[in-house]
């Protein structure tokens, strides 16, 4: 199917049921921290009777790491989750793998290439290196990040054509011209979250030098061609939904319901992360542990179940309402700001 098409089809099926998503990176083995937003995702999408999807998150192949998503749908079978579409399961609205789906990013962004707002283009191409963002003296940071000064901005063609001279073995980037809006994420767990974006942001990157295009770009046609209604995710992902609005705004898209859910911290308090090997389900399974016992831990860390509870997913899922569960999500995110 076509982009016009899978947006046909993915509306009319939004408007039916809910629909709600995990998206695993396949990087490597899923830590619980991983395992437990797993959890949350399809707990939230069974306790709205929706549909849940599996999407494979392989955009960056560079990091990719072979047989890993078939590995961690392997360990969420195991913890007694399911989907009803997905790369292993089929659906309506495939293919449910980012790396198969680079012709609708190509469309989106000819999209945009076609629009203009607030009067000028919606995005332009960029041909500064990341020194030449660091070097521009103008060049505010904000959270330790570099925000890009609108060098490239509305070049003449004369004038692109003069940087090319200039840099010729630079390839452009593209990247959205951030209008000058605040914009505000009613999030069903972490709140209200608001960012001017064009302070706060900057014009941020669709489509790499390296010829890939950026995870903000691809979310946003996936949950949106996948009709997805509700994004529930770790916490890290609250400062990219501002601008991940605004571009479902500029696309004409219907924008999902947030929720993103605290990450988890290990016994010394740190954040879980992949990169620092913190606990693998596979490491637990190695070690006998039961699906009862990791859900129950997991439950408990969000305040679902009783210290040392043992309890399958299905269970889990039978005794809570979905005010209880939002109750739970809601306590656990004021309590790690
Ligand atoms: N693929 C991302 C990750 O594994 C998740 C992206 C999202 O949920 O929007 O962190």
């Amino acid at each position: 199917m076509n982009y016009d098409e899978l947006l046909q089809k993915s509306n009319a099926l939004r408007l039916k049921t809910p629909r709600a998503r995990y998206a695993p990176s396949p990087t490597g083995p899923l830590h619980l921290g991983n395992v437990r937003t797993a959890l949350l995702a399809w707990l939230q999408a069974r306790l709205v009777g929706g549909v849940f999807i599996m999407r494979n998150e392989d955009l960056d192949t560079n990091r990719v790491i072979e047989g890993s998503a078939g590995r961690i749908y392997e360990d969420l079978r195991w913890l007694g989750l399911d989907w009803d579409e997905g790369e292993d399961v089929g659906g309506p609205v495939g293919s449910y793998v980012q790396s198969e789906r680079t012709a609708l990013y190509r469309e989106a962004l000819d999209r945009l290439r076609a629009l203009r707002h607030d009067g000028h283009p919606a995005v332009f191409r960029c041909y500064c290196s990341r020194r030449d963002v660091r070097e521009a003296a103008s060049a505010p940071h904000q959270y330790g990040r570099l925000i890009y000064p609108g060098t490239c901005r509305g070049l003449s063609e004369a004038e692109e054509d003069a940087v090319r001279e200039e840099k010729p073995d630079r390839i452009p980037i593209w990247r959205f011209w951030m209008p000058r809006r605040r914009v505000c994420v009613q999030d069903e767990v972490a709140g209200e979250f608001c960012q001017q974006l064009d302070e706060e942001v900057g014009d941020f990157v669709l489509r790499r030098a390296d010829d890939l295009f950026a995870y903000q770009l691809a979310v946003v046609v996936d949950d949106a061609l996948m009709g997805v209604t509700d994004v529930l995710r770790g916490r890290d992902l609250l400062s990219s939904t501002p601008r991940q609005i605004a571009l479902f705004e500029a696309l004409g898209f219907a924008v999902p319901t947030f929720w993103h859910v605290p990450l988890m911290r290990d016994e010394s308090g740190e954040r879980m992360s992949k990169r620092e090997e913190s606990l693998s389900l596979q490491t637990l399974r190695a070690n006998g542990k039961t699906p009862d016992q990791v859900v129950g831990r997991l439950a408990h860390s969000i305040g679902l179940a009783a210290p040392g509870e043992r309890i399958s997913a299905q269970d889990l899922l039978g005794r809570l309402s979905l005010d209880d569960f939002k109750d739970a999500l809601r306590r656990a995110s004021d309590s790690d700001k």
